[in-house]
């Protein structure tokens, strides 16, 4: 069994919740996958791979796996949020299209760099922050 599977097996057994093929297929879709995905493309992802699944499953295990950090929730303000797995996965921001919801990562030094001698200006220690942006991409203009 990989390290990833033992670790999904244990945070699942904290939750209160078996490990089954169900929820490591799941599993499976999100890590196969880099793009950033509505937990319903997710759902019919698996679905189209012949594997029965509920949405229901599907959403829990997200849950599960948002909450100890194993994916990345994009909360793009209008319409569902969209997920990544953070499995080897760098820190990066998200430049996203309106029109056609392209998503572009990106990381730039500097941007990291002033967020922090912000938090200091304000005696914060930074956690996490969220840095998107929003327009139109070339195909759209
Ligand atoms: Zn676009
Ligand atoms: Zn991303």
């Amino acid at each position: 069994m990989s390290k990833g599977l033992k670790r999904l097996k244990k945070i699942l057994h904290n939750e209160g919740l078996r490990f089954t093929s169900q929820r490591e297929a799941v599993w499976n879709e999100i890590i196969s996958s880099d793009d950033h995905r509505e937990a319903d493309e997710i759902y019919m992802a698996i679905r189209q791979k012949g594997i029965s699944v509920s949405r229901a499953t599907v959403y829990r295990t997200i849950d599960v796996l948002l909450k100890n950090n194993f994916v990345r929730k994009l909360d793009l303000g209008v319409g569902p949020s969209k997920f990544e797995h953070r499995i080897d996965s760098h820190h990066h921001d998200h430049i996203i299209c309106i029109q056609c919801g392209r998503i572009d990562e990106f990381l730039v030094d500097q941007i990291e760099d002033l967020q922090d001698k912000v938090a200091k200006e304000y005696g914060f220690k930074l956690v996490r922050h969220i840095h998107q942006l929003f327009g139109l991409c070339e195909n759209c203009q």
